[in-house]
């Protein structure tokens, strides 16, 4: 498995070329260990420190808050220290989506804050105040949480990801929580999980006993992106190839293009990358794609010119959208959109679902020609799309892996 990394030889902060290439996975990045003081006997606690031999360990008080939230430059350092702590709150939520922009029904299950990987343009980094990564390990109470929803809420499809505060397998070699959710949820009906990621942590899950009710969903984007901002990820042919691998183990697959970033090239980039995807996995295996431009609050710029000085492709033309996020024309964003779904539409299942990420209705006429709600809404859409995929994924177990394209 290579990671590429970055030099970090003259600064704190990464480099925008990525010159140096680790074998490591994400959690290799961790310096120090922080464990809340009622957490520190847990057997999970103990399980997750035997994974990180060496790697100094200190207690905090329970219910540990920092001063102060970590300022733009120090968030490289609080990549690289995690808080293993309670969640005394609640583990699930609704995707915190927009009035104004088409959502999707997601609901997100929060194991942690943060990420040890570092993108450009990730939007944590203006969302985020905690001065470490954040891992919750009273997994007994999200599994209760869980149980009780799914119970209460049996007429309802559920789909639940892990992926919306931080990278649902970054850190999973050290926790193993993922293979406990894959299992958990192959027991249960009317849902489906999904594990989005940039990473490439999978020899733990691979022979999880999942019965087709977990996605495994990689973001991707043109090499060029890829390869200037985003830092300590997997290049996207790894991440493909770990999604030969899930495919080949009866896994749905599902791929975000997301953000789609305007940079010289943009055009073939992206192509290239549709085009690997069907030249590297079944078609069948795909339950969704989704596509969304580059969207943020102003903050984040900011954030941006600190960390990443050098850094230009937030220099473009954006506009405040209904939301106060910025976000590329609605012309520059339809012109995107209709490429790569052109190019995804030659090799995609009738039955994968590709949709806009984040858009009105306006934009999804100009893309696909109808407006979510003339085909039930996109909640429908997805569950639809989930359903199907997941019988043809579990037909895929232990055939051939490999996609029908022969462009890429
Ligand atoms: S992988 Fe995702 S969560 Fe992690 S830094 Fe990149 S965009 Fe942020």
């Amino acid at each position: 498995m290579v990671h590429y990394s970055c030099c970090r030889s003259q600064s704190n902060r990464p480099c925008l070329w990525k010159v140096v290439v680790v074998q490591a996975p994400p959690d290799h990045r961790i310096t120090r260990i922080h464990v809340e003081k009622g957490c520190s006997g847990l057997p999970y606690v103990q399980e997750i420190l035997a994974r990180l031999p060496g790697i100094p360990v200190r207690e905090i008080p329970d219910r540990f808050r920092p001063e102060a939230p970590p300022s733009p430059p120090d968030l490289h350092k609080s990549k690289q220290e995690l808080m293993l702590l309670k969640n005394r709150g609640r583990f699930l939520s609704s995707c915190p989506g927009t009035r104004e922009y088409r959502c999707c029904g997601y609901q997100v299950l929060d194991i942690g804050n943060g990420c040890p990987m570092d993108c450009v343009y990730c939007i944590l980094q203006a969302y985020l105040n905690a001065p470490y990564l954040t891992f919750y390990v009273n997994i007994e109470d999200l599994f209760a949480e869980l149980d009780h929803h799914l119970a209460v809420d049996q007429k309802r499809f559920h789909r639940i990801g892990t992926g919306e505060f931080t990278d649902s397998m970054a850190l999973d070699r050290v926790t193993g929580l993922s293979r406990r959710l894959i299992e958990f949820f192959a027991e249960k009906d009317s849902c489906m999980l999904e594990l989005k990621s940039k990473a490439v942590v999978l020899d733990h899950v691979l022979s999880a006993r999942h019965n087709g009710r977990t996605i495994m969903a990689w973001s991707v984007n043109s090499d060029q992106v890829a390869g200037k901002l985003e830092f300590f990820t997997a290049p996207v042919e790894e991440r493909l190839e770990a999604a030969s691998r899930c495919a080949a183990q009866g896994f749905p697959l599902a791929f975000h293009f997301d953000p789609i970033i305007r940079h010289p090239g943009w055009e073939e980039g992206y192509l290239r990358t549709v085009q690997q995807i069907f030249a590297r996995v079944p078609a069948e295996a795909i339950a969704w794609i989704s596509m969304g431009t580059f969207r943020c609050m102003p903050r984040l710029v900011k954030i941006i010119q600190q960390r990443f000085p050098g850094t230009t492709f937030m220099y473009d033309e954006f506009i405040p959208g209904l939301d106060n996020k910025l976000r590329y024309f609605r012309s520059v964003r339809v012109e995107m959109y209709r490429l790569l779904a052109a190019e995804i539409d030659r090799f995609r299942h009738p039955d994968t679902c590709l949709y806009l990420c984040m858009e009105n209705d306006a934009v999804w006429k100009e893309v696909f020609g109808f407006a979510p709600e003339e085909q039930g809404g996109l909640d429908q859409m997805l569950d639809r799309a989930a359903i199907l995929a997941r019988q043809r994924a579990l037909s895929l177990r232990g055939r051939g892996s490999e996609g029908v394209c022969r462009d890429g």
